[in-house]
């Protein structure tokens, strides 16, 4: 065991856990092949890691599956005007992930999904850090912290995930509306009350960040083919096949990151994993970046601004409906007036973008070899926190794929919890 050294691996998806698992592995001496699609290099790449908000958020160990959110749910979805939002056509298919859903949305489940994000985020800052040390984030990174705001009406769950994050040992600094509107004078106050994570940074072009890893990862010897994975699959105990439109590829493992499209190429491999996708979107307005000087998330609308190179960019909101329904014109504008509520001076947008997160209804990823082929292994399912996971998802994979013993617990992680 201590000296086994893979041969060779495929990755489907270049999306930021893709590339950080081909990084990784690369640096172990194992030869890789990342299949993709899209080109990161080429401007029509636009999955989850292009257009996301930018945070690093190491600190957001708590997520949806909360009974306090529960209580919610209903007058959210039938508010046409609110954070959460549905395509009732895409129910019936999204039913087993409701019902996983909804059997997690209990305090014991929550506080299982925070601690075992904990000890992912915990290392997430560090794993990039290895990472800037190789390439150039001048103009990409800054480090300004970011800013959470809300009204008085939701208090209960603000204050159970300031606690939470409390007794996880997480710092947070709560802000008056006063202390709000100094750091960030052109705000409205719509609001009541906030918390800033002080050391948190952002990235102001998450799509530029991901060019250099995966342009870096090339240099060191990485390969990329462009195209369309139809299937993978373990043929003995050493090989794996990639099949694609063009070819099959044989590997000795396989590495599926293919964000929310993962759920095709497990459901080949026989096992049930209930992921799905939470919609989400984004508009920018150009040119009007430098009217705040750190993301700040309206958390009563679920959405934010970051400022970033290509503009404002005001990100968020959840929309359940798959990912072959069609942008809602809907959400885009509800993400606009969301924009002007809280900066009036705002006028025309641009760049109307939806992406899917990957979700799973207990809001872990899956990190760990397939049940059935121990040579294919999974890298999916990173929700909200995909960008500031992708790293630190290299290092964990790169690890499993390379037979290392590790201090971490990764069972949580496993698929066996939904087989
Ligand atoms: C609106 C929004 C805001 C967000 N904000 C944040 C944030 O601020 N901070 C944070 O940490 N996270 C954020 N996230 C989450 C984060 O962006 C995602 O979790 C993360 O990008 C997922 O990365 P991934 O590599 O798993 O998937 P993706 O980025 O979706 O990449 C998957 C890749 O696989 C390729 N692929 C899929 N199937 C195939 C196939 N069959 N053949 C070939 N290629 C294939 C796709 O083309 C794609 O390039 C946000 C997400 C959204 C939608």
């Amino acid at each position: 065991m201590q000296n086994y050294k893979c041969k060779s691996v495929g990755i489907i998806g270049a999306g930021i856990q893709g590339v950080c698992v081909g990084f990784q592995l690369l640096k172990k001496g194992i030869p890789v092949t990342i299949f993709d699609r899209t080109d990161p290099r080429e401007n029509n790449f636009k999955p989850a890691s292009y257009g996301n908000a930018g945070h690093f958020s190491p600190y957001a160990v708590l997520q949806f599956n909360r009974p306090d959110i529960l209580y919610d749910v209903p007058k959210m979805l039938f508010s046409s005007n609110g954070p959460l939002a549905l395509k009732w056509n895409y129910i019936p298919k999204m039913l087993p992930w409701i019902l996983h859903y909804l059997k997690n949305c209990n305090t014991k489940s929550m506080l299982h999904t925070a601690k075992n994000m904990h000890q992912l985020l915990n290392l997430s800052m560090d794993a990039y850090e290895e990472i800037f040390q190789e390439i150039d984030t001048n103009g990409l990174v800054e480090k300004n912290g970011i800013i959470y705001i809300w009204t008085n009406k939701n208090l209960k769950s603000r204050n159970l995930e300031i606690k939470v994050r409390d007794d996880l040992g997480i710092k947070q600094k709560h802000l008056s509306q006063k202390e709000v509107l100094d750091l960030e004078p052109n705000l409205s106050p719509v609001f009541d009350a906030g918390v800033i994570y002080e050391k948190a940074m952002h990235a102001r072009d998450p799509h530029g960040i991901l060019k250099k890893i995966f342009e870096l990862y090339l240099k060191n010897g990485g390969n990329f083919t462009k195209e369309n994975v139809n299937s993978t699959k373990q043929i003995n105990e050493n090989e794996t096949l990639i099949e694609t439109e063009q070819k099959i590829y044989k590997f000795e493992k396989t590495v599926i990151a293919s964000g929310a499209f993962s759920k095709k190429l497990t459901d080949q491999l026989g096992e049930k994993i209930p992921l799905d996708t939470e919609r989400g979107y984004h508009v920018h307005f150009k040119n009007m970046e430098n009217l705040i000087s750190r993301p700040v998330i309206f958390l009563d609308r679920g959405f934010g601004l970051t400022p970033m190179n290509q503009g404002l960019r005001a990100v968020g909101t959840v929309e359940l409906g798959g990912t072959k329904n069609p942008i809602s014109k809907k959400r885009v504008k509800y993400i606009v007036n969301c924009a002007k509520e809280l900066l009036p001076q705002l006028n025309e947008h641009s760049d109307e973008w939806l992406g899917f997160r990957p979700t799973l209804p207990d809001f872990l990823p899956i990190l760990g070899p397939s049940l059935n082929s121990k040579n294919i292994v999974y890298a999916f399912g990173h929700h909200h926190l995909g960008w500031t996971l992708g790293p630190i998802t290299g290092k964990v994979i790169s690890g499993i794929v390379a037979e290392e013993k590790t201090n971490l617990d990764l069972s949580p992680y496993s698929s066996s919890r939904f087989n």
